[in-house]
């Protein structure tokens, strides 16, 4: 029967069948950080249960870093509490860390990638919901509990429910001046923030054959922000090319004959899936959040909202979302002030989206009003961009270059919004409170966006605007 990839992964990890319906799955690669594991490691130790196995399981620290100044211990108590609890943690079991002196250090899902642990037909997970961000390389790769943390330290599986699958096909040529974030905020918005609930969302079509693996990544990445939990792309060249020569990909022969594996774990031709939709990627246009969740958005050149407009469903959420925004029914989205502009997350901290920043603003000056800031998703991302002379580039701009780490994605650490600031950001969530301030306030955009936003001070069209396409 032909299948697709979720089915062959699944059905290749799925150690039995419950009696209540869920499957056993093995995981293949557990990836840890700081933030939800240590209760889970203190649960193991409850019980007289070691890790089985250490090495399936990589650590590294992310959320709680500081992007300033590095050095230990930190100045934030907590922080160092929570990072000296996983080092202990990962000694006693046996598990490799890159830290901070690892010269590899980032967010869980920039290094998993580019150390080439991330690998076609696996399963991955971690303790973050944005472990779909690994399915671009064709892994099935979701996001865990605290609790289902300590399940897979103790017995690398996990109980988990099947996922129907829906095929969500891009196709035409992305317009200059419109990005991988541009796309997927596009799929979130038309169906929805809880559209994927039950299932796992496969991206197809040429847009996404197209795409480099970065920014596949990107597309997979918030896949979870439409309720998704698993989001992939097929293995192909691209996929393979990625990991050729990365420190834990298969070497010589052997890399041949993963590759050639990897190809046959691709969807097959005539699988069937449970639902399909299409979108024109030709007719996506740079896309900006007005709201509190990644499904409000417009684009650039559109205006907000008018609740009264709207189906009445919506209406509430829509007057909520103003209210908490500070916006007017119906004003344009371009032009909103803004205080911050942040680039960096799992979503866009990568290579390619500080390049293209840095594109943007070679050249321009932050405004006067706006604190800008670049955070590298990973040490070796911040060193390939230093060989570029990429930081040159933003430091003259104006913008402050960071060590690597979540920063102002989630604000977990010293780098947060204030009051009722605005931030231009690269991100993946516009939640309340998100940033770091309860009443601050997310627009969500591409990088490109974004350094466009800090130059001007407020919310431009990038493919307006001087370098921008
Ligand atoms: S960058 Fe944001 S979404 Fe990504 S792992 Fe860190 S806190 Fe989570």
């Amino acid at each position: 029967m032909p299948g697709t990839l979720f089915e062959k992964v699944w059905s290749l990890h799925t150690v039995r069948k419950l009696p209540n319906g869920q499957t056993q799955l093995f995981v293949g690669l557990h990836l840890i950080h700081e933030v939800t594991t240590p209760q889970a490691f203190d649960m193991l130790r409850a019980r007289g249960l070691k890790v089985r196995f250490p090495d399936r399981t990589i650590a590294t620290v992310d959320h709680i870093v500081p992007t300033r100044d590095q050095r230990r211990p930190f100045g934030d108590l907590m922080a160092e509490d929570m990072l000296s609890a996983l080092e202990r943690n990962v000694r006693e079991a046996g598990i490799t860390m890159f830290d901070l002196h690892s010269g590899a250090q980032g967010i869980v899902h920039v290094i998993g990638p580019e150390l080439g642990l991330t690998q076609p037909g696996m399963t991955i997970a971690c303790g973050d919901s944005h472990t779909s961000t690994h399915g671009a390389f064709g892994a099935v790769a979701f996001g865990i509990g605290t609790s289902q943390v300590r399940d897979v330290l103790a017995s690398q599986c996990l109980a988990m429910d099947p996922l129907k699958v829906r095929r969500i096909r891009v196709n035409g040529r992305l317009a200059p001046g419109v990005y991988a974030k541009d796309v997927i905020l596009d799929v979130i918005q038309r169906l929805g923030v809880n559209g994927g609930a039950g299932y796992a969302y496969e991206y197809a079509g040429d847009t996404i054959a197209q795409m480099s693996m970065d920014e596949r990544m990107t597309i997979c990445n918030m896949s979870i922000e439409g309720g998704a939990r698993v989001g992939y792309v097929n293995p192909d060249e691209t996929t393979i090319d990625f990991l050729r020569g990365r420190r834990f990909a298969p070497a010589g022969q052997a890399f041949e004959t993963a590759a050639a594996w990897w190809r046959s774990i691709a969807s097959d031709r005539h699988a069937t899936y449970d639902d399909e939709v299409a979108l024109d990627g030709a007719a996506i246009r740079p896309r900006v959040t007005w709201g509190i969740n990644p499904g409000q958005s417009v684009y650039v050149d559109e205006r907000v909202p008018v609740p009264t407009e709207a189906p009445a469903a919506e209406r509430a959420a829509i007057a909520e979302a103003l209210e908490f925004m500070g916006f007017d029914g119906g004003q344009p989205i371009k032009g909103t002030r803004i205080d911050v502009a942040f680039v960096g997350s799992c979503t866009n901290s990568r290579l390619s989206d500080l390049r293209e920043a840095a594109r943007v603003v070679r050249g321009h000056h932050v405004a006067r009003h706006v604190q800008a800031l670049v955070v590298p998703g990973s040490q070796s991302v911040r060193a390939a961009a230093e060989r570029e002379g990429l930081d040159r580039v933003f430091t003259e701009a104006g913008f402050e270059w960071r060590g690597a780490g979540c920063s102002m994605c989630l604000a977990m650490n010293q780098d947060k919004l204030e009051g009722r600031q605005i931030c231009a950001s690269s991100s993946n969530r516009n939640f309340k409170g998100r940033q770091g301030s309860p009443t601050g306030r997310t627009l969500l955009m591409s990088p490109a966006m974004v350094a466009a936003a800090a130059v001007a001070g407020e919310v431009v069209d990038v493919r307006e605007f001087a370098n921008g396409d």
